[in-house]
């Protein structure tokens, strides 16, 4: 096997799906990447922009009651360049990066989940699919509009049939003669879906398409509108389309480019999601911080206690791993990285478990008073529930990190190929080939060089969790063959471990960063921050490894098919 193929060096264009193969692509993550000062100022006068606006004319309860933001916010919005904020100034866009972007959708993230997921939808996946994929007189035709907030945009995959398999909708587009599309379907959870441009998914007899479709074409009926839980503010539609007409030139990409249109979007857009949690976290901190800290009992302040420092110092470290997660994975888009699907997922998936976790242990020290009438924290509460369902169901993504992975080590792994991967016994010869492949593959870095001295520990602490992914990947791929794919349990365990590798990963070239620009010294709160956050998901990633030989999985299939045979909860109590 060679160490280190072309097939192997394609692959590791992508960092996360590099680590499963035991590589440390140290040179794509250090140093943390961090936008142009220009930018940074550019960043920071919008978000100014963006509050001053804001403070002075949103208001969360009018939102809650009216269930829109209001199209005078959205006018604002738009007049202060906040609704086109990486489109490019061609089209009247702040042409940001994905980092910068990001770090405004914190910000807004932090305001109001409700304001936030309008302009998220608008541009995280709305506008995205033609800003990326689109031509240049598509470009032409709307993004300038839409940039301005003139118009709003929505995305338009999900169907009744079809959710987290949104390879299997039914929305039929069919060839006319002319060029044009005669669309007819159904989609459900459509925010802005009764505004003025979505994107629209199909099938065809040449594919999937992926189609631009104005709100005002004749057969398109949004009339329909869902209630929510949360995110009242978010205007979500049922749209139905009934022989609408779409013109040839509203096709975008090629006919059969569709799934890769909305999916490549949607690894895009995940990322905002990240930091806008990001910013809702940071929110929650401070909100944890003042409640402890005035409210007395047992005549101490609440924040004395020490299940009171541990919320609130888990919720410090997670945020910190978390924002270094989130903020690497943009900055790998910015430097050019195609692939950064899995690394989209990881923070997703980290990000949203972790909201809806702060999120209860915050309600729970707020007490009584969260659970009261027009609390804020159970309007946080009702917005954030969605986070682990939408743009990606949590545990189909997990399954999506572990497989990606999986698949990168069985290419490498050239004897997994031609193996009868049941039989284990048959492997014995190619495992010999595989210490000449780790061997081979010894020339490249397996540690982090570049990382501060003192974060010395933490640094090897990956390396070796690197080496024991690359080990257990392997493993399983040997135990399992291609019925690997439906060990969604085991993939679950992987998924999670590679996932807070990364997290350590980011974290550590952070921190070195910081320590390169202030000293350590200087830096000593994220000094402790870092080394609990690295040592604690060191601590999780060897007991996921540890699950995967030792657990309870068979009964645990027995448990839950017997009741699902009994229909229900079956033993007997007397
Ligand atoms: C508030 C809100 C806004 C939305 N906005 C939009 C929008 O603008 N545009 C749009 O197109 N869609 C939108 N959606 C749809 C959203 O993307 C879907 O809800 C999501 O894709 C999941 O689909 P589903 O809800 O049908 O769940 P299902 O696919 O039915 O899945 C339900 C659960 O089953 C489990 N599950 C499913 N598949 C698997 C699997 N393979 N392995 C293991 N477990 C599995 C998971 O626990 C999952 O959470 C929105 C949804 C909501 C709630």
């Amino acid at each position: 096997m060679d160490g280190v193929s072309e097939q192997a060096r394609d692959r590791d264009s992508s960092f996360a799906k590099a680590l499963f193969t035991g590589r440390l692509q140290e040179e794509m993550v250090f140093p943390y990447p961090r936008p142009e000062r220009a930018e940074l100022r550019r960043v920071e006068q919008l978000i100014t922009d963006g509050r001053e606006f804001l403070d002075t004319y949103y208001d969360p309860q009018r939102v809650e009651e009216q269930r829109w933001v209001g199209d005078d916010i959205i006018k604002g919005l738009g007049e202060r360049g906040l609704l086109g904020l990486y489109i490019s100034p061609e089209y009247g866009g702040q042409g940001l990066s994905q980092t910068g972007y990001c770090r405004v959708m914190e910000e807004f993230g932090g305001y109001d989940s409700s304001l936030s997921v309008v302009m998220g939808v608008h541009q995280s996946i709305g506008c995205k699919p033609i800003h990326l994929f689109g031509s240049a007189e598509q470009q032409a035709r709307y993004l300038p509009d839409l940039a301005a907030g003139r118009k709003l945009a929505g995305f338009a995959l999900t169907e009744p049939g079809a959710g987290s398999d949104a390879y299997h909708i039914t929305t039929r587009a069919e060839r006319q003669s002319d060029g044009s599309w005669l669309l007819n379907g159904e989609k459900r959870w459509i925010g802005n879906g009764g505004r003025d441009v979505l994107c629209v998914f199909a099938r065809s007899e040449q594919g999937h398409v992926a189609l631009i479709v104005e709100g005002g074409f004749d057969g398109v009926d949004a009339a329909e509108r869902h209630d929510t839980l949360g995110l009242r503010g978010n205007d979500l539609r049922r749209v139905r389309f009934r022989d609408v007409r779409v013109p040839a030139e509203n096709l975008l990409g090629e006919p059969g480019d569709g799934f890769r249109i909305a999916m490549h979007t949607l690894n895009n857009g995940r990322m905002s999601l990240g930091t806008g949690v990001v910013g809702g976290a940071k929110r929650l901190v401070e909100q944890a911080i003042v409640h402890t800290t005035e409210r007395e009992q047992f005549g101490r302040p609440l924040a004395d206690f020490e299940l009171v420092e541990d919320k609130v110092g888990w919720m410090v470290s997670y945020l910190y791993g978390l924002e270094s997660m989130s903020y690497l994975t943009t900055g790998l888009v910015d430097s050019g990285v195609e692939d950064y699907s899995v690394e989209s997922a990881m923070a997703k998936v980290a990000a949203t478990e972790y909201m809806w976790y702060a999120v209860n242990r915050v309600f729970q020290l707020a007490g009584g008073e969260a659970y009261m009438g027009g609390s804020p924290l159970a309007k946080t509460l009702r917005d954030t529930r969605v986070f682990p369902i939408f743009e990606g169901a949590n545990d189909v993504l997990s399954a999506f990190i572990a497989l990606s992975g999986l698949k990168a080590v069985s290419e490498e792994v050239s004897d997994l190929q031609h193996l009868s991967l049941s039989d284990p016994l048959r492997s014995l010869g190619t495992i010999a080939d595989y210490v000449v492949g780790r061997l081979a593959r010894g020339v490249r870095p397996d540690r982090l060089e570049a990382a501060h001295p003192t974060l010395r520990r933490q640094a090897g602490q990956v390396a070796d969790q690197v080496g024991q992914l690359r080990d257990t990947a392997e493993k399983l791929l040997r135990l399992y063959g291609d019925d690997v794919q439906a060990r969604q349990r085991q993939q679950k365990r992987i998924a999670a471990a590679a996932s807070d590798i990364y997290a350590q990963v980011a974290t550590i070239s952070r921190t070195t960063a910081l320590f390169a620009d202030q000293g350590v010294e200087a830096s000593g709160q994220e000094r402790y921050i870092a080394t609990s956050f690295c040592n604690r998901a060191a601590a999780r990633v060897g007991a996921q490894f540890d699950r995967v030989d030792d657990n309870d999985d068979p009964d645990v299939h027995s448990i839950a098919r017997l009741a699902y045979n009994r229909r229900g909860y079956s033993p007997r109590l007397f």
